[in-house]
C-alpha cells in the first residue's frame, strides 16, 4: 500500500459501573492505533456528573502517562484516535471534541468518518450561534445534535442523523449516559460487547479482544444504541442504506478484527485464493507486501501450490515520526520502508501479492527493490479492482487526476509500474472473498457510484478555507 492513502479514525466508549473506564479506554484507542496517529484524546463523566478531557498531539502511548490519566475519573469515557480526513491534524481538532447545549449542558464526540455536507451544516449553526473551536465536521455533528430539537438525547440524535450526509460511526458521552452512533450507510465499522457487567463498543472488534470484553455484535447502521445505568437501549435513528466499506477488509482493518460476521484475516486469505484464480502464473515463490497483504499472499501460495517466501522486512515506524527525510533519503524512497532479503529472491520468478495501487508512485520502487535483488520475473496481483476515483466517506484518498488508474488501462499502469504481468481482483471475486456478494457494500472508489451525492471537490480542507 502506497503513502496515499490513509486509515480514518478510531472511536471507543465504556461504561464500567464502579470504575474509573478511562483506563480501559487508553487500552482500547492504544489498540486501535493502527487507524490514526494523529492525535488522541480521552473524555470521561465521573458520578458526580463532572466532564474530564485530556487530549494531545501523537500516538496514543505519548500523549497518555499515569499522571495524564489519573484526573480522567468516572464509569462512562470514550476515546479517539485521530487520522486527519477533514481538518488539519493540529491540537484543537484532536478529539474528543465538546459543544454545548442551550440548557449549558456539554456533550462529547468522537468521530470516525467524514460528513459530505458539513460546510453549510456548519454555515447555518453559525448562523444560529454556534462557537466553532475547530475546523473539523466533527464539530459540526457535535453542534447539530447539542442543539437540535427534542426532549431526550435520542431524539436530538434522530434529528441530527437526519440532516447528515456521510460517514460518521460515533462515540458520544452525554450527561448519565454513552451512545454508540452508526450512519445509515454503516460506511465505518463499529461494534459493540460486554466486560465485567459494564459495556464498551468500538471501531473494531480487535479492541474488545485486548480489554478482554465479549463481542456482542456489531452497531447497525442507523442505529443509536445508549448505554447508561439501565443498561443498553437500541432505536433505528435513520432508515438504513447499508454500504459498508469494502477497503476495510482489504486494507484498513486489523486482520483479527471480525467486521460484520467476517474475519478480515480470512477474507484476505480468500482474497488471495481468488487472485490466484483469476491470474495463474508460473512463478516459483509467491510473496507479499507486509504487513496488510501477508494474508492474502498465503492465500494466493495456497491456491497455486507455489510456495509462499517473507522476502521483505518492513520498518513499522517510517511514517509515524515528524522528522521528514532529506531529498537523499526521500531518493531512496522505499527503501526506508522495507529492506529485500535478497537470498530469498535472487534468481527467482516471483508473484508479489499487493493490496492496492493507489497513485502508483510507490509501487515501480517495489518492483525495482525485487529486480535489484535479482528477481527474474515480478509478477504483480492486487487485492482491490482499480481505483479510479477518490473515497469521502473518511479514507484519506488523493483526487481523481493523481489516481494512477483513473486515465489508464491495466497494460499502461503494468508498464508504468514496470512489473512483468499485472493482475487486479475483479470485484465479484472481491465480494464473494468477503462473503457477501450482495450490494450491501461501497464500492465507490472502484465505480464511481457513490451511495451519497458528492461534490468532487470537497477537500480535507473543506472547513478551512473560510
Ligand atoms: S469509496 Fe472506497 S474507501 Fe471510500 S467508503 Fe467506499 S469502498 Fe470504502
Amino acid at each position: 500500500m502506497e503513502e496515499a492513502i490513509h486509515d480514518a479514525c478510531g472511536v471507543f466508549g465504556a461504561y464500567l459501573p464502579g470504575e474509573d473506564a478511562a483506563r480501559v479506554t487508553f487500552f482500547g484507542i492504544f489498540t486501535l492505533q493502527h487507524r490514526g496517529q494523529e492525535s488522541a484524546g480521552i473524555a470521561t463523566e465521573d458520578e458526580e456528573g463532572n466532564l474530564h478531557i485530556h487530549t494531545g498531539m501523537g500516538l496514543v502511548a505519548s500523549v497518555f502517562d499515569e499522571p495524564s490519566l489519573a484526573p480522567l475519573r468516572g464509569p462512562y469515557a470514550i476515546g479517539h484516535a485521530r487520522y486527519s480526513t477533514m481538518g488539519s491534524s493540529m491540537l484543537c481538532n484532536a478529539q474528543p471534541l465538546c459543544a454545548v447545549d442551550l440548557s449549558g449542558e456539554t456533550i462529547a464526540l468522537a468521530h470516525n468518518g467524514n460528513v459530505v455536507n458539513a460546510a453549510p451544516l456548519r454555515q447555518e449553526l453559525e448562523h444560529q450561534g454556534a462557537q466553532f473551536s475547530s475546523t473539523t465536521d466533527s464539530e459540526v455533528i457535535a453542534h447539530l445534535i447539542a442543539r437540535a430539537p427534542g426532549k431526550t438525547w435520542d431524539e436530538r440524535i434522530r434529528f441530527a442523523m437526519n440532516r447528515l450526509l456521510g460517514a460518521y460511526s460515533l462515540a458520544i458521552l452525554v450527561p448519565g449516559a454513552l451512545y454508540a452512533v452508526r450512519d445509515p450507510w454503516g460506511f465505518r465499522p463499529l461494534c459493540y460487547g460486554r466486560l465485567n457487567g459494564g459495556w464498551v463498543f468500538a471501531s473494531e472488534s480487535c479492541a474488545l479482544d485486548t480489554i478482554g470484553a465479549q463481542l456482542e455484535r456489531d452497531v447497525r447502521p442507523g442505529e443509536v444504541l445508549r448505554i447508561d445505568e439501565q443498561g443498553s437501549h437500541s432505536v433505528q435513528g435513520s432508515e438504513p442504506q447499508e454500504r459498508k466499506c469494502l477497503f476495510e477488509y482489504i486494507y484498513f482493518s486489523r486482520p483479527d478484527s471480525v467486521l460484520a460476521g467476517r474475519r478480515v484475516y480470512a477474507a484476505r486469505l480468500a482474497m488471495g485464493e481468488r487472485l490466484a484464480q483469476e491470474y495463474p502464473v508460473e512463478a516459483d515463490i509467491v510473496t507479499a507486501i507486509p504487513e496488510s497483504a501477508t494474508a492474502a499472499g498465503i492465500g494466493y501460495a495456497h491456491a497455486s501450490g507455489i510456495p509462499y517466501v517473507e522476502t521483505l522486512v518492513k520498518n513499522r515506524y517510517v511514517g509515524r515520526t515528524f522528522i521528514q527525510p532529506d531529498q537523499r533519503l526521500r531518493d531512496q524512497g522505499v527503501q526506508m520502508k522495507f529492506t529485500a532479503l535478497t537470498e530469498m529472491i535472487a534468481g527467482k520468478r516471483i508473484v508479489v501479492v499487493d493490496d492496492s495501487i493507489v497513485r502508483g508512485t510507490t509501487t515501480p520502487h517495489v518492483v525495482g527493490l525485487f529486480r535489484r535483488a535479482g528477481a527474474r520475473e515480478v509478477h504483480l496481483r492486487v487485492c482491490a479492482p482499480p481505483i479510479r476515483f477518490p473515497c469521502h466517506f473518511g479514507i484519506d484518498m488523493p483526487s481523481q487526476w493523481e489516481l494512477i488508474a483513473a486515465t489508464r488501462s491495466v497494460e499502461e499502469v503494468r508498464k508504468a509500474i514496470g512489473a512483468d504481468s499485472l493482475g487486479y481482483l475483479s470485484l465479484p471475486s472481491l465480494r464473494a472473498a468477503i462473503g457477501r456478494e450482495d450490494t450491501g457494500y461501497c464500492d465507490a472508489c472502484f465505480t464511481g457510484n457513490y451511495p451519497v451525492p458528492v461534490q468532487m471537490e470537497l477537500g480535507k480542507f473543506a472547513l478551512e478555507r473560510r
